[in-house]
């Protein structure tokens, strides 16, 4: 059956919904697939393009974060490191193991953000070790960490500095396309029934239950009520602003800066990354393969910048080049860096109201009425939060229904991609040599994903602005044609959508005329 097109999306909005989840990130994602899958009828909206906030600017890993090994955080390592295991069984095709290389030298004082005294520094390597032992031990993995011999240690990140190094270790994590999983998780959550928009913004709400939301279509402008019984502010970085529209806010969010250059750099890194092991402000970094380029990041800075216009600056890319090439025997400049993507962390500052989640990295607030608020977290947890904020609903409701999700397989588009080509083989065609984005790709984002813009296409959902030399502007005028015949434009209309791509890509890429 085909997909419905945006005005049947909204006419479905209209007879109202058991819950109406607010946000297209991972996290409202998931939460319209747990909700979807134990039974409500589910209506998500984004203002945005789906995954267009902070669910597209992470390093692209599911892990359970060996820096929060020592700050004592065993609890929060765990669960991360279960929803790791889960997902790479559920979504093979999206979220795949890696190999990181930790080396360490005998001038590193903070290994991993662990401030070590001086007397203790030729410990250093027990320490990291029996770190290791314990991510194991809780991951529950087959593949143990190794200790590396420096040239072995070479042999998988050729630029390594081996002067210096004391001993460097490998241990595994996993890698998703954090886009691609968002519109994994969306595309289960359809298929449950659950009705999705995007460029659909919340701008009013009155939630003594059942809620009245007021939503806005950003394209034309019209606005239209929505009841629901249960509303999900899932809105990331800006849920003290959607929790704002129904009354007084219980929580604060902090938010922290977070800035990655792409790199083209294939001597480099190819199938391991590297852990920089230190940095000045006491944390450690990544060096990650990635669709054939580096990516490399990433800063973390309290910010309070508007999270609708946050930019890498050069001395965020200085800062990371830097440190990157104190570990390398080559120097890698300017000339590497394709790109940058910067995101805002949505922290959890403090609350006081009752929270409905264990102590952990993200909090289910029950508001007074109908709205709940998921705040916190990260990509890897995204499926716990869902649940966790699931639970609350159906307790609410005096309901029993348990959550679905943990046996749940996420589908990856490969087959559907594979029969728009069949049907239309000149679909194949790649839009950048030796990227694998093909024509059927733009296709299908418009048939079954609700892209709506051309600068969608090429920033988020394909990454061409990020991983091209030229940010994808020799494509783009053709993504615009294919678009403009799945979506009706006008001549006018495909002019403007090249034209707003343009000047993006323009803003985004600014920093590296300063570099
Ligand atoms: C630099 C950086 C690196 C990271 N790396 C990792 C990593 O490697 N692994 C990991 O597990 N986690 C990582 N994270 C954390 C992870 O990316 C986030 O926790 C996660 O993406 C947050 O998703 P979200 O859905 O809560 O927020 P978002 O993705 O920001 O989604 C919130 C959505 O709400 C929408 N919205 C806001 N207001 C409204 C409204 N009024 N109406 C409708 N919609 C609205 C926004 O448009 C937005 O799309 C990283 C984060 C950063 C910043």
């Amino acid at each position: 059956m085909p997909a419905p097109t945006r005005v049947q999306t909204w006419q479905a909005l209209r007879p109202g919904c058991d819950v109406l989840v607010i946000g297209g990130g991972i996290t409202g994602a998931g939460v319209a697939l747990d909700a979807a899958v134990r039974g409500y009828s589910v209506a998500l909206v984004d203002r945005g393009d789906f995954a267009g906030g902070t669910s597209s600017r992470s390093t692209k890993l599911v892990h359970g974060g060996l820096r929060y090994l020592p700050q004592w955080q065993f609890g929060l390592v765990r669960e991360a490191l279960l929803e790791r295991e889960r997902l790479r069984r559920l979504a093979p095709g999206l979220v795949r193991a890696l190999g990181f290389v930790v080396p360490l030298y005998a001038d590193t004082k903070w290994p991993l953000g662990i401030r070590i005294p001086a007397a203790l520094r030729p410990f250093a390597p027990f320490a990291l070790r029996a770190g290791l032992w314990g991510y194991d031990a809780l991951s529950r993995t087959d593949v143990a960490h190794r200790t590396l011999r420096p040239d072995d240690a070479v042999a998988r990140v050729p630029a390594l500095r081996t002067e210096g190094m004391r001993t460097a270790f490998l241990f595994h994590d996993a890698q998703t396309d954090d886009v691609r999983l968002t519109h994994a998780v969306l595309a289960a959550a359809r298929r449950s029934g659950a009705v999705t928009l995007n460029y659909a913004e919340v701008i009013g709400m009155e939630t003594p239950g059942p809620a009245r939301a007021a939503i806005t279509d950003r394209l034309d402008g019209g606005t239209i009520e929505v009841t629901a019984r249960h509303v999900v502010n899932a809105a990331g970085v800006w849920a003290e602003r959607v929790a704002s529209l129904a009354g007084p806010v219980p929580f604060r969010i902090e938010r922290s800066k977070g800035t990655h250059l792409v790199l083209d750099a294939p001597a480099l890194i190819r199938e391991t990354a590297l852990v920089i092991p230190e940095t000045d402000d006491g944390r450690l970094a990544f060096a990650v393969p990635w669709r054939g380029r580096v990516i490399l990041g990433t800063t973390d800075e309290p910010s309070t910048e508007d999270p609708d216009a946050v930019r890498a600056t050069a001395g965020e890319a200085r800062y990371l080049l830097d440190h990157l090439n104190r570990y390398l025997n080559v120097r890698v400049g300017k000339n590497a860096v394709l790109s940058a993507y910067t995101g805002l962390r949505p922290l959890v500052r403090r609350t006081d109201a009752r929270s409905a989640a264990l102590p952990r990295s993200h909090e289910v607030v029950e508001h007074p009425g109908a709205l709940v608020s998921i705040i916190g977290g990260k990509l890897t947890t995204y499926r716990q939060m869902a649940e966790d904020t699931g639970d609350v609903l159906v307790r609410r409701d005096g309901r029993r229904t348990p959550s679905r999700t943990a046996t749940l397989p996420l589908d990856d588009t490969d087959e559907a991609i594979a029969a728009l080509i069949a049907a239309d083989p000149a679909l194949s065609h790649v839009l950048v040599p030796g990227l694998a984005v093909r024509e059927a790709d733009v296709v299908y984002a418009c048939r079954a994903e609700q892209c709506v813009h051309v600068a969608d296409f090429m920033i988020f959902r394909s990454h061409l602005a990020l991983l091209d030399r030229e940010h994808g502007v020799g494509c783009v005028a053709g993504v615009a044609h294919l678009m403009a015949r799945e979506l009706g434009w006008t001549a006018d209309e495909t002019t403007r959508q090249v034209d707003e791509y343009r000047r993006r890509v323009a803003a985004e890429t600014a920093f590296l005329d300063e570099l």
